[in-house]
């Protein structure tokens, strides 16, 4: 995206990629659907160190509508909502349109693509910028880093971005896995594969943070985007030097609260299982039932208050044990990065290096499950590839 809005300036603009075809987390994305956008943007629910007034105004320097409408015009890939998510995907389902169609418009504003090229050093040249790469060095007046963060290496992003911008003196915020699955040794197995809709939520540092969505029982722990969106929460506790103790996640299984419960578990008689299993999947049931020490043929009329009142606490408020997360192997975005206080709000440019522009998931933000990493990519990209245009001298 970046390239695409340099090559509207005098400039010849090349980008540099280490992969053979580069675009390989769209690839992945969505499932290989590509979950290009949200219907509506939530800054709120983004995630940043760094002062909160520069992200919402770098989120909204290219409103949503504009984005929908570049993608379908100028892409010339048709997008198509899912009403009971809010996602936006291309109408074909197919994330391989959203790449080709990305870099075929990049080739029709003659931007020239050098694969299987790794940069590993930048620095100051005689003209501008020294680029050292793989296939030798390359001096550019200026250059735009968009190397990504560190989650799942195999598509290219391995932090050398990340490196180069701290060699160059920028301040980086820690880093660490978000949208990642969480782990816990004690996963029960015959619960692997199911999947419900549920609530969390994730206290840590006197700090709640809340999800839902899909949850998601796996053979490591658990995943689905109400899991994802809060596992940084987690993440974040386990970083060393910490000393803030382990985050807490509670579990609310279904839409019914405490008091609803309260009542059917004293109303008519009949068994506790069943009562439990107009709601929930029978598995579940089982295993919240044995949590709370209800034997599995009780009935309603013989479950003493002890017994309901943890029951009650298991379905609304289950205390998830979880150990650890699947870092950044799963992580579809890395937290933290170069402090979004580095950079011009409007234009991405350095303040430490002028003709340096840093965009996408590189910098301090990152958003929740739903198009909104995309929103975030798309938007920091076109304001740095802008400005690199603009402001070429
Ligand atoms: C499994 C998965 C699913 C996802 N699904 C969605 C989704 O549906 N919707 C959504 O909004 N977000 C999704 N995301 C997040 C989204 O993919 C990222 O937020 C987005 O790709 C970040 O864009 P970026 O250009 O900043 O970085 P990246 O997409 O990581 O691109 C960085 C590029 O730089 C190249 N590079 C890195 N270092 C070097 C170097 N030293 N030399 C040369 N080239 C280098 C890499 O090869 C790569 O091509 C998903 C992520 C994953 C992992």
């Amino acid at each position: 995206m970046a390239a695409i809005f340099a090559a509207e300036g005098p400039a010849p603009v090349v980008v540099l990629e280490r992969t053979a075809d580069g675009g390989r987390k769209i690839l992945i994305s969505g499932g290989g659907r590509c979950n290009i956008l949200p219907s509506a943007v939530a800054p709120e629910r983004f995630v940043t160190d760094s002062p909160a007034h520069l992200l919402r105004g770098m989120l909204r320097s290219w409103p949503l509508a504009e984005q929908r409408r570049f993608f379908e015009d100028a892409v010339g890939i048709p997008l198509a909502l899912e009403p009971e998510t809010g996602k936006l995907f291309p109408q074909s389902n197919r994330a391989r349109d959203v790449r080709d169609g990305l870099v075929a418009l990049a080739r029709r504003r003659n931007v020239r693509f050098q694969f299987g090229v790794t940069v590993a050093a930048l620095g100051h040249g005689t003209r501008g910028w020294r680029v050292d790469t793989s296939a030798g060095a390359i001096h550019a007046s200026r250059v735009i880093l968009a190397t990504g963060g560190l989650s799942v290496p195999p598509t290219g992003s391995d932090g050398t971005g990340l490196r180069i911008a701290a060699g160059l003196g920028h301040d980086l915020h820690d880093t660490y896995p978000a949208l990642t699955p969480l782990t816990a040794s004690s996963a029960p197995a015959f619960l692997s594969g199911l999947s419900l809709p549920v609530r969390l939520r994730a206290k840590w540092k006197g700090r709640t943070t809340e999800s839902h969505g899909g949850f998601l029982f796996t053979h490591l722990g658990y995943s689905g985007p109400a899991v994802l969106d809060i596992s940084h929460v987690c993440a974040r506790s386990l970083m060393d030097g910490c000393g803030q103790g382990r985050a807490s996640v509670r579990v609310c299984w279904t839409d019914t609260p405490a008091a609803e419960w309260e009542s059917r578990l004293r109303g008519r008689d009949g068994s506790v299982l069943g009562a439990l299993s107009r709601t929930l999947p029978e598995r579940l049931s089982e295993f919240l039932m044995a949590q709370a020490g209800v034997p599995r043929d009780r009935r309603t009329s013989s479950l003493t208050r002890p017994e309901r009142l943890a029951l009650i606490e298991r379905l609304t408020a289950y205390d998830l044990p979880w150990t650890g997360h699947e870092g950044y192997k799963k992580a579809e975005v890395t937290g933290g990065g170069i402090a979004l206080d580095e950079v011009d709000p409007r234009t991405l440019q350095s303040r430490r290096h002028p003709g340096l522009y840093l965009c996408g998931e590189m910098l301090d933000a990152f958003g929740p499950i739903g198009g909104h990493n995309f929103a975030w990519a798309w938007a920091t990209g076109r304001a740095a590839g802008r400005a690199a245009a603009t402001q070429f001298g």
